[in-house]
């Protein structure tokens, strides 16, 4: 990966920093930001892995279709969908065969076709479990989306039935893939800017009526399971550690129609060992996307921060300077990496379900106005 001038020189200061905390240097923290396999020899294109999207919405058709034209281990090869009418139009984009469209009535005769290698689910979130299931079924390796599944029990079922067909899953998780954030991580691993205090997290965007995200059965949740559950993972590894408690507050309806069935915004705080502690805030209402660390010696921040693209980030020696990446496109080949290496994938459903985990303490804490324990 290309390393721009700024983002040299505050690698460079960082590792300026660092050893005197007895942490690393500028190479070693390039290459840990840099750990993906972008570069390096061509990939025969022969070796790439299929990859078939199931469900053809919004975020397949604008975000990971077109970075599966970018992608260097794996190519969109097959779709898996319940809507005809969109198959001409992707067949035709894409050049997808025939014999590579499903929908959801045949798609484990996908079994069959050594043309797909990966079903990456990317359906509403309460029919994630549902798809992951089928798909490892039928002998596939499954990416599925965020937040994995609208319960625990879905979750473990997932990472079973993967496991007994011996297929590796993960979780559309694409800012690991994405250089502020692994910084971020690396900050938080090495409390670069002495122990970690305070987080501040906030996701929020206006949400249209109508929409299977304001539909409980369907989505699992509001602007918690949607938005929110970036805020958990950015405090997550900002503080380099499980949270031990949560305590939330669901915020006032202002549109009781609209959030008739999930929540309209919600307040949340996470305690950490060691006493760090992350303030977070996701709604369907107004606008925020931010993500700020304070340690003892200094603070780091992104803003925005869970974007696709035009992340920005400041630290207090000065900006970070770091470009952006096609965050989906990284994922996906990581993801297909892992699976031609057998290497175990940095966002396992392990992380989703301990997410899934965490977002339903947060609706018990604010259901029962009490913290809730948490023993990850
Ligand atoms: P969308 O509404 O645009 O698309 C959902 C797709 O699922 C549609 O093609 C729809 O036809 C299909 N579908 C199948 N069964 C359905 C049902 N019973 N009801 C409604 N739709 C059904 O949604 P989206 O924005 O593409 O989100 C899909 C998934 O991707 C969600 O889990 C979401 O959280 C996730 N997502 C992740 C990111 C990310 O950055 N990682 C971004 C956006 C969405």
């Amino acid at each position: 990966m290309k390393i721009d001038f700024h983002r040299r020189q505050f690698l460079q200061q960082a590792a300026l920093t660092m050893p005197a905390l007895g942490l690393i240097g500028l190479d070693e923290l390039a290459a840990q930001v840099a750990g993906n396999p972008e570069g390096g020899a061509p990939f025969p294109q022969d070796k790439k892995l299929g990859v078939a999207l199931l469900g053809l919405g919004k975020y397949s058709e604008e975000q990971l279709a077109p970075a599966l034209e970018k992608t260097q281990r794996c190519r969109l090869a097959g779709i898996i969908t319940g809507t005809p009418e969109k198959v001409g139009k992707w067949k035709e984009k894409y050049k997808i065969p025939d014999k590579n469209i499903y929908n959801y009535q045949n798609m484990d005769s996908i079994r069959d076709n050594p043309d797909i290698d990966i079903i990456y689910v990317v359906t509403p979130n309460s029919l994630h479990a549902t798809y992951t299931i089928r798909a490892a079924k039928a002998g596939k390796h499954v990416i599925c989306e965020k937040p994995m599944a609208t319960n625990v029990k879905d979750c473990e079922a997932m990472i079973s039935a993967c496991k007994a067909a011996g297929k590796m899953l993960s979780i559309g998780y694409r800012l690991h893939f994405e250089p502020h954030h692994r910084t971020f991580m690396e900050f938080g691993k090495k409390q670069m800017y002495g122990p970690v205090q305070k987080i501040v997290a906030e996701n929020s965007q206006e949400m249209e009526k109508g929409v299977w995200r304001l539909d409980r059965e369907r989505s699992g949740g509001g602007p918690l399971m949607d938005l929110g559950i970036y805020c958990v993972q950015g405090a997550v590894y900002s503080a380099g550690a499980n949270p031990i408690r949560v305590s939330a507050k669901e915020g006032p309806k202002t549109d009781v129609d609209k959030f008739a069935e999930v929540e309209q915004s919600i307040d949340f705080q996470l305690d950490f060992p060691g006493g760090a502690m992350a303030n977070c805030r996701t709604a369907y209402v107004g606008k925020g996307n931010r993500l700020r660390v304070e340690g003892k010696t200094g603070w780091y921040e992104l803003e925005p921060a869970y974007e696709y693209a035009g992340i920005k980030g400041k630290t207090s020696q000065g900006p970070m300077g770091i470009e952006n990446v096609n965050q989906q496109a990284l994922q996906m080949d990581d993801f297909a990496d892992c699976v031609l290496n057998k290497k175990p994938t940095r966002v396992p459903g392990e992380m989703g379900l301990r997410d899934v985990k965490i977002l339903m303490a947060v609706y018990e804490a604010a259901r029962t106005a009490k913290p809730v324990d948490l023993k990850l």
